[in-house]
């Protein structure tokens, strides 16, 4: 089944009660058993309910993992992933990794005994030299937030996998339409569902697929035992939007493409982050490992004037975090995304006061275009 097909018929089409096409908000907390000597295989909404299940199959099916798992935010998905480790593990972590990732790594994980080192991930040797005896895990996204910087996972699954390290992998910004890392040869695979994959800026969601059943019954453990899981009204939603995720991300990956040549032209433009550009010096890895690069997109501007400007009188983009619904969003990282990593650290990272974020929605291109150089002209709109 192509991938198209799969958004639709992969997991459960329908209510097999009523044939409803779509599986029904199960709004419950608990389920009634029938018998003393065995229960049936629902018996409390935190462990299994059926609206959650249609999600996580669905997206295991996408990313062609054994086992996927719904939590109530992003974060809960890579926090919950991240209790597989024990005090005394060791992590290597992309350097321009998620702002609250980052946070709950060094400012919570660091306190429980798990520590983190942050590397540039586009650098196989500072990956490789980073890794110590006790180190269990690495963890990427590729292309990073914000400046959209590729690690060859390939290679680093051939770094770990001797080691039994253990590989996870960011992939919010790629969706399992464009890059499936558990192809790959990585382990786990997260998501902030929150974005392209719900879509639509209605739901906060978090996904985790592993590849191994193994590694399905520890996070299951977990999920259970930790308890911050999804529920059937944002599953029904997510899974709602997940069915349209190939239809926006071609639209949105096909605009940002007509945006970034635009923004290529435009002198107050001093730089820009896209690994759609064969300039980028991730092009080629990209290339070799994803079906696109996205709908996502950073740039440099020539001053901080033209920065406050642009993000405070878009109209088309919200001035906003987040990024993949169906509006375009505007972010300023330095304030937002980022906010948690120290200024100095932040800087080191290449994280300026004059980048901006750009997640292409579903609006006309040629209409985010016109708003954009009327603001760099000083035209009004
Ligand atoms: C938004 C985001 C997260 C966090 O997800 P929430 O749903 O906001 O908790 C993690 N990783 C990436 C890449 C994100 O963009």
């Amino acid at each position: 089944m192509k991938f198209a097909t799969q958004l639709i018929h992969g997991g459960q089409t329908h209510d097999p009660l009523t044939g409803a096409l779509g599986v029904p908000i199960y709004q419950t907390s608990t389920f009634r058993q029938q018998s003393l000597d065995q229960f049936g295989k629902y018996d409390y909404a935190r462990s299994d309910n059926p609206s959650r299940e249609a999600l996580e199959e669905a997206i295991a099916g996408l990313e062609q993992g054994s086992r996927g798992f719904a939590f109530a935010s992003g974060m809960a998905a890579i926090s919950s992933t991240l209790l597989i480790f024990s005090p005394g593990d060791h992590l290597v972590v992309c350097d321009d990794v998620y702002g609250g990732t980052y946070r709950v790594l060094s400012k919570i994980f660091s306190r429980l005994g798990i520590q983190s080192t942050f590397v540039d991930a586009t650098s196989l040797d500072q990956i490789a030299s980073a890794i110590r005896p006790e180190t269990k895990g690495i963890y990427l996204e590729t292309p990073s937030n914000p400046l959209l910087k590729v690690t060859d996972l390939r290679a680093v699954v051939e770094l770990a996998r001797p080691r039994t390290i253990i590989t996870m992998v960011d992939n919010t910004f790629m969706t399992p339409y464009l890059q499936r890392p558990l192809e790959l040869g990585c382990d786990i695979v997260l998501h902030s569902g929150t974005k392209f994959i719900n879509g639509h800026s209605d739901v906060i969601c978090g996904l985790a697929v592993v590849k191994s059943e193994e590694l399905g019954e520890r996070i299951r453990f977990i999920q259970n035992g930790f308890g911050a899981i999804l529920g059937p009204q944002d599953s029904f939603l997510t899974l709602r939007g997940l069915k349209t995720l190939k239809v926006r991300m071609d639209q949105s990956q096909t605009s940002a493409g007509t945006i970034v040549e635009w923004l290529s032209k435009q002198p107050r433009v001093t730089k820009i982050h896209y690994p759609g550009l064969p300039q980028h010096p991730g092009h080629a890895v990209q290339c070799s490992q994803a079906d696109g690069s996205g709908a996502v997109l950073s740039f440099e501007l020539d001053s901080l004037d033209t920065t406050r400007r642009l993000l405070e009188q878009s109209q088309l983009s919200a001035f906003a975090v987040s990024l993949g619904g169906v509006e375009s969003i505007i972010s300023y990282p330095a304030k937002m995304s980022h906010a948690a990593v120290p200024p100095d650290e932040r800087k080191r990272k290449g994280i300026t006061d004059t980048l901006v974020r750009l997640s292409v929605g579903l609006e006309d291109p040629d209409d985010l275009i016109a708003e954009m150089d009327g603001i760099f002209n000083g035209k009004s709109v």
